[in-house]
């Protein structure tokens, strides 16, 4: 929680400077703005340092969980805040790593957004005071090894009810697969998406993760999102009690809605994630030298300069408008779409316009822009491709469905 010496702390210089070009951090209360601070402070004396070689070797620095918990970064505003202040800390997380910001929303975004829309008056005030101060670590399982895009009309996890096993009211057993789910192997409770044998609608469960049948294999050999630990899971007749399945997710309708919520976020990486690769190049080309000069003197790279910056002001601007939609309780899945696609899109180019300025530098991790390029790659396909983002869209503008034409 902020103390007053906190709150009181003031914040003379702004906290975006350049990368927020037309001040969107105006819209942050100044206890917002000091909770942002604060954990711009951690990231920078913390993260940073470590950030290249958990990167290279591929591996989470746990030890930045429980600090970056510490933070409170779900309180106090919680709930109330789902707007602004709350994509503005995706966006500090993300300016500085793509997969900080993705271990972040995997709790504060998916598994949140999870029991928030799915789970019953009673569940919810069980499980979501564990949910928010991450006493309760779940994950979003629902991409399968065969089922991505078509996720809705493919998902092949079956959950079979046999009733009156229990005292608390029968028990589902689980057959399956999942693929992807990030955060799975430090996770308490898997939430997974399965479809009733019964009336063929998908139903959501709270797996134990080291329940029987369970098993887990991290995903080896990512190019992009190193540090991000991703899990191929196995379900294999795994018994889950009725009072683990999430009461209010009664069809695909039901999971749609949680997708429409959590999709800004991703759009809210992307916006950070180009206002960390467009710092690092700025700073570089202040600096390096050629042909006697400094290369932000040419006028080429200010050419480039002004894209990744227009690109990144594009971003924030539309995430900005998005969430303060959201705050005001305005869900369309046509408009998270729209900012996840045009934010990714824009992302790509400005990743790739950083690595160009650094020169051959660019390509190393030291120079801080090759881990932005290669990670952008995972969030420009997580959560609804490129393509599937623009069919909801196109849907919305047409009237047409043209998944599968
Ligand atoms: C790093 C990472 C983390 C992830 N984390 C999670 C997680 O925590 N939980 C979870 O459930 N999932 C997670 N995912 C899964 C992610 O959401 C899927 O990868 C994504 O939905 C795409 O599915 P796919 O990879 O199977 O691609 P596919 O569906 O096989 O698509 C391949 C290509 O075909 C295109 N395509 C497919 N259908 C159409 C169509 N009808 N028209 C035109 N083009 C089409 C796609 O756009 C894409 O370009 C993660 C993925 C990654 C890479």
């Amino acid at each position: 929680m902020l103390t007053s010496t906190t709150t009181e702390a003031g914040l003379g210089a702004r906290l975006y400077g350049t990368a927020d070009w037309y001040d969107a951090e105006a819209l942050l209360t100044c206890d917002e703005r000091t909770v942002l601070a604060r954990l711009r402070e951690f990231l920078d004396a913390d993260a940073k340092p470590l950030l290249a070689g958990y990167w290279e070797r591929g591996e989470f620095p746990e030890q930045l969980a429980q600090p970056l918990i510490d933070l409170d970064l779900m309180e106090p505003f919680e709930e109330a805040a789902r707007g602004i202040f709350h994509g503005f800390r995706i966006f500090e997380l993300a300016r500085t790593d793509a997969s900080l910001a993705t271990w972040y929303t995997a709790q504060a975004g998916l598994f949140r957004t999870a029991i928030r829309v799915g789970a019953s008056a009673e569940q919810q005030e069980e499980w979501m005071p564990g949910v928010v101060d991450f006493s309760l670590k779940g994950v979003f399982s629902l991409t399968e090894p065969e089922h991505g895009s078509d996720i809705a009309g493919g998902l092949a996890t079956t959950a079979r009810f046999e009733p009156g096993t229990t005292a608390d009211g029968g028990t589902w057993v689980l057959d399956g697969a999942k693929r992807w789910i990030g955060g799975a192997s430090t996770a308490d409770v898997l939430c997974v998406f399965a479809r009733d044998v019964a009336d063929g609608q998908v139903k959501a469960f709270l797996v134990d993760r080291t329940a029987s049948g369970v098993s887990l294999e991290k995903i080896h050999g990512k190019a992009s999102l190193r540090m991000m630990q991703n899990a191929h899971i196995t379900l294999s007749g795994v018994r889950v009690p009725e009072s683990m399945r999430l009461q209010e997710v009664n069809s695909f309708k039901d999971v749609a809605a949680m997708l429409r919520a959590m999709r800004s976020d991703v759009a809210w990486i992307a916006a950070g994630v180009q206002a960390g690769a467009f710092e690092a190049a700025l700073a570089y080309v202040r600096e390096r030298q050629q042909f006697g000069r400094p290369l932000g003197s040419f006028q080429l790279v200010q050419e480039k300069l002004a894209r990744m910056l227009g690109n990144t002001t594009a971003s924030l601007s539309l995430v900005t408008r998005l969430s303060e939609q959201q705050a005001k309780g305005i869900y369309r899945d046509q408009d998270s779409a729209l900012a996840k696609m045009q934010t990714s899109l824009m992302m790509r180019e400005t990743v790739a316009l950083a690595r160009e300025v650094v020169g051959g530098n660019g390509i190393t991790l030291a120079a801080d822009v090759a881990r932005f390029h290669a990670d952008a790659e995972a969030v420009y396909s997580y959560e609804g491709t490129h393509e599937i983002n623009a069919l909801i869209v196109g849907r919305a503008l047409t009237g047409e469905s043209a998944f599968t034409h």
